[in-house]
């Protein structure tokens, strides 16, 4: 990440001063390259500057960003972990970055409900794609709260996001077509990666005996993974976590557990716990012993640096979690040994 950095200003330098001024100039140049090339990470023999700047809203969509770019883009995301795409509305930080990249990539399907006119607003002057809204709409699910719109949450299902990989590509390629080959090469590699963690979820997930597979969220984040996997979902909240669940629901769901004696039920790290101990809690005061079976990644990834922040990680996560703790069996450490 090279930065331009102007060092003179308007003012008139004398002859000789001037000169000896100019090298001191492109010494203090060429400390700041080299200081800023260190705190990047790269040392002065490594790849050259990424050519295009990304802007992604998720973290799910900037980490594909990162996978098909390669190096040949940097990319920021405005959204880390445990942050509700629901919710999140633009930061004057996010604003600035989005207007300054080549290419800003968002999921679409009334995910990002709060920044929606923001980057429709920015789409009429710079490149601003929708990335999930390009799914044919026979594989969408409908949306419970809206009779016109269908369920964003399709990163739940790892064949799904594949076709969310390829439009990301397209995109890319849009704006940098000198990158094309790069990109399509870096998008079958991740893909057949996908493939194989679609492969994975389904051999656990598998494992877990028919009467046991209902998955019991917070919101309803899952129902691309229930419809993958052949899992019941209830989620406490609608879609969106911005509608409030209500006693009645709560009290509707107490009697659902005891009635079906499901065990286990998991917490979201972008969803607040509340729902679910009231639902626990109310259980246990009917006789009905129900366990945390695990916290999930719904709509958001794990920390920046570490397995569970990749896409691949958080889905891994998820299949192995949810498998371990409704009955199923699946490695503790997940597909590739890497799950803390
Ligand atoms: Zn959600």
């Amino acid at each position: 990440m090279l930065r331009t950095i102007t060092l003179t200003g308007g003012a008139a330098i004398p002859a000789e001063q001037g000169v000896q001024d100019m090298q001191f100039a492109r010494r203090a140049i060429l400390t700041l390259v080299a200081a800023t090339a260190l705190i990047a990470g790269r040392g002065p023999s490594a790849a050259a500057a990424p050519e295009l700047s990304v802007v992604a809203t998720t973290g799910m969509i900037a980490d594909a960003a990162r996978e098909v770019g390669g190096d040949l883009v940097e990319v920021q995301a405005l959204m880390g972990p445990g942050v509700d795409p629901h919710a999140y509305r633009q930061t004057r930080s996010d604003i600035v970055a989005a207007s300054r990249a080549d290419l800003v990539l968002w999921h679409g399907l009334y995910l990002e409900a709060q920044l929606e006119d923001f980057l429709l607003d920015l789409a009429a002057r710079r490149p601003v794609v929708a990335v999930a809204e390009g799914l044919p709409r026979d594989v969408l699910i409908a949306h419970d709260d809206y009779a016109d719109a269908k369920d964003p949450h399709v990163w739940m299902d790892p064949a799904l996001w594949q076709q969310v990989v390829r439009r990301l590509r397209d995109a890319l390629i849009e704006v940098h077509p000198e990158g094309e080959a790069t990109f399509r090469a870096n998008a079958e590699r991740y893909i057949a990666e996908l493939r194989e963690l679609e492969g994975y979820a389904a051999n656990v997930l598998a494992s877990v005996p028919p009467d046991n597979r209902v998955l019991l969220t917070s919101h309803d984040a899952f129902n691309y993974f229930g419809a993958a996997y052949g899992f019941e979902v209830i989620g406490i909240q609608g879609i969106s976590t911005e509608s409030e669940a209500g006693l009645k629901r709560i009290a509707e769901l107490v009697d659902l557990l005891v009635a079906r004696d499901i065990g286990a039920v998991f917490v979201e790290t972008s969803v607040s716990d509340r729902n679910i101990r009231a639902l626990i809690e109310g259980a246990a005061a009917a006789g009905h012993a129900v366990e945390i079976g695990g916290e999930l990644y719904s709509d958001a990834m794990g920390e920046p640096g570490t397995y569970e922040g990749t896409y691949i990680g958080m889905i891994d996560h998820n299949a192995t979690t949810i498998a371990r703790a409704l009955g199923g069996t699946a490695p503790a450490r997940g597909m590739a040994d890497r799950l803390n």
